[in-house]
């Protein structure tokens, strides 16, 4: 390919303390890349503020003066990492023939994008960086990610195991995957189901030099249900036969009763009695909630709202409905 286009796309929340850092060790890769005839001159960086309330913007807006390379996107608030990503893409990908997602805090070895667009060359649509081991993480969020993937494998999810946002995407594989149309987007889950040429790269994770993690706990424990759900029906599946085996139990009891009964034994089970009121009482419960994630799930996709909105774009010019002629 003559001259490739590549755009390098940075999701940045919350991210002054790496910046600088980041902004500097990326730029100089693509301009390595530019000088040796590798991509195009009009390769960029793209950094997608995600409504940072630090000083993340200023400094992306200072790259932007300093460098032509760097350029940079402003979320009027937190819509959140995948969304910043799709933002990136949804952005550079039709002017790139290639993009690449990268964390702004160079925790995923920066010097594979190199490599990445060799197998782009070589044919590779989608390119994904994969970790080699997790030794860079604590002991409790490699247990629970180890967790994730074993229960996403067992309903029937393909992921990639080690494998999360950093990868290469191909001008046809960012318009393929734009065509998903979900607002709940689970990238990670839906880029193997594009079917296209795909190559894995292994590179070793470093920990974050500065700042903190952007994913506690709790916006770890959503993206896990948010990627389970968008995925499977396996957890009302799950209520069903728990319903089915609760029903046989109390089957049994009505016989164990029955026989009881006939044999002049009666139970005076006030324990039973309210072991199982509460026993199924929660297990309806459950069953609720889960159907009720499903139901939420339907409700925010029905309602089409945007995934994330520009602070700098001119929404006076958006589209307005098209009269038929
Ligand atoms: N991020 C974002 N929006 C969010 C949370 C995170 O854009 O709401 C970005 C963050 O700035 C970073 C990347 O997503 O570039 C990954 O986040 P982080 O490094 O904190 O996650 P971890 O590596 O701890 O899983
Ligand atoms: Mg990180």
């Amino acid at each position: 390919m003559q001259s490739l286009r590549l755009t390098v796309i940075v999701p940045c929340y919350n991210e002054a303390a790496v910046l600088p850092k980041s902004a500097a060790v990326l730029g100089e890769i693509v301009e390595r890349l530019i000088k040796d005839h590798q991509i195009s001159s009009q390769s960029k960086l793209l950094f997608v503020d995600d409504g940072s309330s630090d000083q993340t913007w200023r400094l992306i807006q200072d790259l932007e003066t300093q460098n032509p390379i760097y350029s940079g996107l402003k979320f009027s608030r937190n819509f959140g990492h995948q969304n910043a990503l799709m933002a990136g893409m949804q952005v550079a990908g039709p002017v790139s023939d290639a993009i690449v997602t990268i964390d702004a805090d160079l925790q995923d070895d920066p010097e594979l994008i190199p490599k990445m667009v060799v197998r782009f060359k070589s044919g590779s649509d989608i390119v994904l960086g994969v970790r080699n081991d997790r030794s860079s993480d604590s002991t409790f969020k490699r247990w629970t990610a180890e967790t994730f993937y074993r229960l996403m494998r067992k309903i029937g999810v393909q992921l990639v195991p080690d494998h999360a946002d950093y990868r290469l995407l191909s001008q046809r594989a960012v318009a393929a995957l734009m065509r998903y149309q979900e607002t709940n987007l689970f990238l990670r889950g839906i880029i193997p189901q594009l079917g296209l040429p795909t190559s894995k790269l292994y590179y070793q994770r470093q920990p974050r030099f500065a700042g903190e993690s952007k994913y506690p706990f709790k916006k770890m424990l959503a993206f896990a249900m948010d990627g389970i759900t968008s995925f499977s029906i396996a957890p009302i599946k799950a209520i069903m036969s728990l319903g089915v085996v609760v029903i046989a139990i109390s089957l049994g009891m009505l016989i164990y009763a029955g026989i009881r009964f006939f044999t002049g034994n009666v139970i005076n089970g006030w324990t039973s009695l309210m072991m199982s009121l509460w026993f199924l009482g929660g297990i309806q419960l459950i069953g609720i909630s889960i159907i009720g994630e499903y139901i939420g799930k339907i409700f925010a996709e029905v309602k089409h709202r945007p995934r994330y909105i520009i602070e700098t774009d001119d929404y006076s010019q958006a589209q307005q409905p098209q009269l038929v002629a």
